[in-house]
């Protein structure tokens, strides 16, 4: 497939990192071309809880993001269903991932960006000065190519990235599972169900719906029966709260979206001379609620490092060390106690000894919202 002109950017992969900074680019004028290999809309597994920070953001973006639901409060429970409940501030909304990126798509299209969907990248090659990307349509070209692929990619393997290298470790081997249901819980609340081995998520989205969502080790499964339905019988409804939403909810989908092999790996975020952004370069803990958020600010990140490179201000090396340095500052700490968090979740004796500790001082529940959260921006 030929295009007609040459690219500055090339942004592989059309999720939220991408996609976000593919608009805030062309809004500036630049020649920017995004490559997507699915066709929107389409559901991922996701929470679809998106904390406030990039809310700004995302209305300078051109998205219109009223009448959403606005959620305010944290329930957390423990295996044996003891809960606590917290102020969640300045908390989030809820918007399904299936409408989200469409609208990004959208917004894209309409700022200039040449979104080609349908179209995989099957390898990147950085020629001096100007990348070469194979895809399933041909070669394209551009002069910074950036990597918005997501969590794991056929283009990790490709380029060998460590993460991919490690086997199945301790950090690496999770399995996720999402439903839309109909439910009447608060809608300006986001539950957190821990059982065996991992935890859930329920909150309210668009149009009256609510996002169940869960993690769990692959062990888990394989322990809970084997099937995603033996998990959920055996496993998640040993807490109370569980058991209660999945019998009684009603279910919108017949089969739910799942994703295998969730690795919470360190990564690098600039790689064979591509800028990583979003879960391409590290992903948090979804229990701390932000993930979206940080892809939209690594979007951001790399578009302040990239533009004086673009405008001949410095040599490329520069704007690799620059982005990289930034995207410590603002990543490191969030993702190290995502980590730690994720850790102490899901074992029944921390998550419920965590609770009761956490319970009387909601000063320290405040201080761990804080640690894995940025400003507004
Ligand atoms: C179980 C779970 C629950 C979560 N819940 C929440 C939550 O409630 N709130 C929150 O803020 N975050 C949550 N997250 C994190 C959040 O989903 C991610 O951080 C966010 O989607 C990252 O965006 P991204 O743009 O990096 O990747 P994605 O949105 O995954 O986009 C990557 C895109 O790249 C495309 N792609 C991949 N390879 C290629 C290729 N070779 N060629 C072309 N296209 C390609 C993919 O099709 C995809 O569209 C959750 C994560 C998990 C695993």
């Amino acid at each position: 497939m030929s295009l007609d002109r040459p690219y500055q950017v090339a942004l592989i992969g059309g999720g939220l990192a991408g996609l976000s900074l593919s608009i805030s680019l062309a809004q500036k004028g630049y020649r920017v071309l995004v490559l997507e290999k699915e066709q929107y809309p389409f559901h991922r597994v996701c929470g679809e809880y998106i904390s406030m920070e990039s809310h700004p953001y995302l209305e300078r973006l051109g998205l219109r993001l009223e009448g959403l639901p606005r959620i305010r409060k944290l329930l957390v429970s423990a295996p044996d269903g003891y809960r606590l409940i917290h102020p969640l501030e300045p908390g989030g909304f809820g918007i399904s991932r299936f409408t989200l990126d469409a609208l990004l798509a959208e917004r894209a299209r309409a700022a200039g960006v040449d979104l080609l969907t349908g179209v995989k990248v099957t390898g990147t090659h950085f020629r001096g000065e100007v990348f070469e990307l194979q895809t399933t349509v041909g070669t394209m070209e551009a002069r910074v190519a950036i990597g918005c692929f997501g969590k794991r990619s056929n283009l990790d393997v490709q380029m060998r990235r460590p993460f991919v290298q490690r086997g199945s470790r301790k950090l690496d081997n999770f399995l996720a599972v999402k439903y839309h249901i109909r439910t009447d819980l608060p809608v300006d609340q986001i539950a957190l169900h821990n059982f065996r081995d991992g935890y859930c998520g329920v909150s309210a989205v668009e149009n009256g719906l609510y996002c169940l969502c869960y993690l769990t080790t692959a062990a888990n499964l394989e322990k809970g029966g084997g099937s995603i339905k033996s998990l959920e019988e055996n496993v998640l409804y040993q807490n109370p709260h569980l058991k209660e939403l999945f019998t009684q909810a009603d279910f919108v989908w017949e089969r739910p979206e799942t994703i295998a092999q969730v690795s919470f790996a360190p990564k690098s975020a600039v790689e064979q001379h591509l800028l990583m952004t979003g879960d391409a370069a590290g992903l948090i803990s979804p229990l701390c609620g932000n993930g979206m958020s940080m892809a939209f600010r690594s979007g951001l990140l790399a578009e302040e490092a990239l533009v004086p490179f673009l405008e001949n201000r410095y040599e490329r090396q520069e704007m690799e060390n620059r982005y990289h340095r930034a995207w410590s500052v603002q990543f490191s700490t969030r993702l190290r106690t995502g980590r730690l968090i994720q850790s102490m979740f899901g074992k029944p004796w921390t998550t419920k000894l965590l609770l009761k500790v956490l319970a009387p001082f909601p000063i320290l529940t405040r201080e761990i919202i804080r640690k894995t959260h940025g400003n507004a921006f």
